[in-house]
């Protein structure tokens, strides 16, 4: 009798282990389950990490990736912010990114390129594959020009090493789309057990097109500044992340962040941080472990 009681409970052991192992490996589900946990937001002491900085720059967008001394550029806020950007990176002793990326042409992502190209080396400089006839985006392009830089279309699925950490191209859009936000590139960048999802102002049917089994993140920067127009349920319960940012300027004309995505954001227990409230917001990781710093660098708090 006990012998078979020890091999019950061994038979459902192995059952119980067999879900867990599922579980883990097939993500996608519509449990709502945060599978992301495991990462735990803890003071980060390695010098191994991987560095993503959302920089406060009102209703814009840019972010800073480091690892292992590489850096990386995603967006340059608007025109005005391109002087700021340059006096705090030269501050950080940056002279040189091994990737700069405009996710798309709109101005409050490409304004500052101009003097980010100016002021920096730059190995690889990508743009997705549509031009526009703005005086922003023909300042990024004489820059270019006059820094002898070609302008690079990223490719689905192109995968590259920032350091230690791996960046893949999941979209990247052109001219046959009517709206220049879901031209914007997104990107994936990985370093061991942490993501981040980085989507620039795509909208839902650009998300709805994504290859869901990459999408599973722990940190969503959330699409085109918190508006309506991205974020829907689905997607959310597909990238299931831990974290989301929203790059977000104070009392914009547009009313982003939608209040139901913050409140989406909300029912799905996922710890939100806004630039507009926080200030420049810095994620480092050492693969397992984030840490998370707010520094608020706007004086009216
Ligand atoms: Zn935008």
């Amino acid at each position: 009798m006990r012998k078979k009681r020890k091999i019950i409970t061994a038979i459902l052991a192995l059952i119980i282990i067999g879900i867990f192992y599922i579980f883990e490996n097939y993500p996608i589900t519509d449990t709502g389950n945060n599978l992301n946990q495991r990462v735990e937001e803890a003071p980060v002491t390695s010098e191994n990490t991987l560095e993503v900085t959302f920089l406060d720059v009102g209703q814009a967008d840019s972010i800073l990736l480091e690892s292992a001394g590489h850096y990386m550029l995603v967006d340059a806020g608007n025109n005005e912010d391109g002087p700021k950007l340059t006096t705090y990176f030269q501050q950080q002793n940056i002279t040189s990114f091994d990737y700069v990326i405009g996710t798309h042409p709109h101005e409050d992502h490409i304004g500052g390129l101009d003097d980010i190209i100016h002021n920096f080396d730059i190995q690889t400089f990508y743009m997705p594959d549509v031009i526009t006839t703005t005086k922003t985006f023909e300042d990024v392009l004489d820059a270019l020009e006059e820094k002898n830089i070609s302008l690079s279309i990223p490719n689905k699925n192109d995968k590259f090493e920032l350091g230690d950490a791996t960046v893949k191209v999941l979209y990247v859009g052109n001219e046959e789309e009517s709206d220049l936000n879901d031209t914007s590139i997104v990107l994936k960048v990985t370093y061991q057990n942490v993501s981040f999802l980085l989507t620039g102002d795509a909208s839902t049917k650009v998300e709805g097109d994504l290859d869901r089994k990459e999408l599973e993140s722990t940190v969503l920067k959330v699409g085109h500044h918190g508006s309506s127009t991205a974020t829907d349920e689905e997607f959310l319960n597909i990238v299931n992340p831990t974290y989301a940012v929203i790059s977000v300027g104070k009392n914009n004309q547009y009313e982003h962040p939608h209040t139901t995505v913050i409140n989406t954001l909300a029912a799905h227990n996922i710890t939100t941080y806004r630039t507009d409230e926080d200030g420049t917001i810095q994620m480092i990781t050492d693969g397992t472990n984030i840490e998370i710093n707010t520094l608020n660098t706007d004086t009216n708090g």
